[in-house]
Order: structure tokens, then C-alpha cells, then sequence
């Protein structure tokens, strides 16, 4: 069996498209143009670059677009005090602090101070609390682009075993709530999960959100389940050249497309997905801000 291939590039650009026709029908409707606030503090070269990328697409769906670039000395009173300037901001439907913070930071307390109707990440905690009952809320981007792709390709998922590797509160843990949400059997797996190939070797769905290149291989796998592979590691690639490198999953793409019935790569699957999620979150939360019917 050689599984079908998710094309996250391609859901997102479709996700996009449909988010700048909202965006265009609230310009001409209402006069109203979402505006989406990125923080970056410090200079991690990975932060950089999901910023940059953020706001180039937060413009190209003609959204407004801000980033405040702040030193990595920036003390936590001065971040609190732009985060309460961005909440008061009329003009500012989503707010996204880029974590890592600077360790300085207390990360919990950042996000918390966010505005839960600005939080377009849906880390604050009044989100994670409405997320865990089922009630409306703004939902973490990677886990939500992760249940769009899942749910484009099957339809419903209710009833199917799901397993995610991985327990993080950006990832997994929002991931397994969605999952439980749609009426999945959820188990989540993590870095204590005693014979972790005897517990993925049940599920009709795999989420990998590890951290670990290529760790999930093919014969984990049961015949025709669907994989999502969050995972981004860069590897180095001296066969392509010198100083070059590769991004590879969790998952082990070869072995694992060989015995799943659908698989996302990586580049190409998860990530373009998240920050079309987020573009949309900020669609949603400015229309909630103008009591506006939301985008389906
Ligand atoms: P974290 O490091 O926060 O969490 C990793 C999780 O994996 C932990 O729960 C850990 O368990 C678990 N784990 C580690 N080793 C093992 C193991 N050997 N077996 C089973 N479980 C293990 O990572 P994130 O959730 O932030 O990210 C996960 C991956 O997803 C990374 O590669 C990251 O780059 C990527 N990512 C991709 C995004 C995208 O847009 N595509 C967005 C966000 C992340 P324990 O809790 O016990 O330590």
C-alpha cells in the first residue's frame, strides 16, 4: 500500500483564500480591517523567520499587520505594559507572543496577561479552560490546522482511536482535547508511555508531536491509518552540499507511507497549515470583537 498524501501546502493556500474573501466582505461591509499584533523579543533566527513569514501572509490575506521587535533585555514590565497597550488597541483583533521567551520571561504570566479575546494562539489559560469543557474558545493553531486536515480527509472522526505522541500544552495536550472533542478514543503517549510501538500500533490515527527526527517507523504503524506529523527537525545534508541541511518529521516518511492509508510530509504538511490558522483565528476573534457572524 502506498499512502495518499496529505498536501498541507495546498489545504492552507485554500484556507487563506477563503480567509481574505472574510477579509475582503468586512472592509466592504463594515468598514472593518482585522489586524493581527506578532511580539518578538530577542533574536532567535528561528523566531525570525515565523515572524517574517507571519506577516507577510497576515498581508497578503489584507489583513494590517504589526510586529514590535523588542531587545532581548526587554524586562518583563515592558512587555506587560505593550501587551496592555496591544489589548486596548481597537485596531488589534489577535495578539501573538513568539515563545521562546528569553528566559528572564516568565512565559505563563505573558500570555496571561494577553487579552483571551486577542489570544490568537489560544495558550491563555481562560482558552485551555474553555477548549477542555467544549465551549467556544480560540484554539492553539498547530493542534487546529492538525483536525482541519484530519477532518477534510475522513469526514467524521467519531469513534476512531486516535494516539498522540507527545504532551505538550502547545501541541499535544490541545491536540488530544480537539481529538476527544470530535468523539475520538484519545491516548496520549509521552516520553514515560511504557512500549510505545504496542500503543501506536492500535491507532486509526497518529499525531506525532515529539521533537525527535524520523522516531516513529513504519512497522508502528496498523495498515491504513492516517499519520499527521507535526515534528520539524533540521538535519545536516552534507549530500547536497557543504553546511547544508534537511527537515525531516517524527516519522520515519518512507516506512511509514508505505503502510499508512495517508500521511502528511514534512515541509509541506503541518506548518503551512499553522500559520493559516492563525490568520483565520484572527479573522474569528475580530469578528466576535464586532459581534459579526464568525467564518465557518
Ligand atoms: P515539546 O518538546 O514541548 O514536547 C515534546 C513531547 O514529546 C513531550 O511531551 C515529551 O514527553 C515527548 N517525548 C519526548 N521524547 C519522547 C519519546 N522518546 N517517546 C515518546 N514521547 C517523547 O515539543 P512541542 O510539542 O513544542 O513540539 C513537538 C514537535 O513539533 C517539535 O519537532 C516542534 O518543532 C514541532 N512543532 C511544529 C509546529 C508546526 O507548525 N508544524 C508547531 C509547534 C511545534 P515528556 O512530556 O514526558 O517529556
Amino acid at each position: 500500500m502506498t499512502a495518499t498524501i496529505i498536501d498541507g501546502k495546498a489545504f492552507a493556500a485554500q484556507v487563506r483564500g477563503q480567509v481574505a474573501q472574510h477579509v475582503t466582505r468586512l472592509k466592504d461591509d463594515h468598514g472593518i480591517t482585522p489586524g493581527l499584533a506578532v511580539v518578538l523579543v530577542g533574536a532567535d533566527p528561528a523566531s525570525e523567520v515565523y515572524v517574517k513569514s507571519k506577516g507577510k501572509m497576515t498581508k497578503e490575506v489584507g489583513m494590517k499587520s504589526v510586529e514590535h521587535r523588542l531587545a532581548d533585555t526587554t524586562s518583563e514590565a515592558e512587555l506587560l505594559t505593550l501587551i496592555d497597550t496591544l489589548n486596548k488597541d481597537d485596531t488589534i483583533h489577535g495578539i501573538l507572543v513568539q515563545l521562546p521567551l528569553p528566559d528572564h520571561l516568565n512565559e505563563d504570566l505573558v500570555i496571561s496577561a494577553i487579552d483571551p479575546a486577542k489570544d490568537v494562539d489560544g495558550f491563555h489559560i481562560s482558552n485551555v479552560g474553555l477548549l477542555g469543557t467544549g465551549q467556544k474558545s480560540m484554539v492553539p493553531c498547530t493542534p487546529l490546522g492538525c483536525l482541519m486536515m484530519l477532518r477534510d480527509h475522513h469526514g467524521t472522526l467519531s469513534g476512531m482511536d486516535a494516539v498522540v505522541i507527545g504532551r505538550s500544552n502547545i501541541v499535544g495536550k490541545p491536540m488530544a482535547q480537539l481529538l476527544l472533542n470530535d468523539s475520538c478514543t484519545v491516548t496520549v503517549a509521552h516520553s514515560r508511555t511504557k512500549d510505545l510501538a504496542a500503543v501506536v500500533r492500535r491507532a486509526d490515527i497518529v499525531i506525532a508531536a515529539v521533537g525527535r527526527p524520523e522516531m516513529v517507523p513504519g512497522d508502528w504503524i496498523k495498515p491504513g491509518a492516517t499519520i499527521i506529523d507535526v515534528g520539524i527537525n533540521r538535519l545536516d545534508a552534507p549530500e547536497r552540499g557543504e553546511g547544508k541541511t534537511r527537515l525531516v518529521g517524527d516519522v520515519d516518511f518512507d516506512s511509514c507511507a508505505k503502510v499508512a492509508g495517508a500521511i502528511t510530509p514534512v515541509p509541506g504538511g503541518v506548518g503551512p497549515m499553522t500559520i493559516a490558522c492563525l490568520l483565520a483565528n484572527t479573522v474569528t476573534a475580530c469578528c466576535r470583537a464586532h459581534d459579526l457572524p464568525e467564518p465557518e
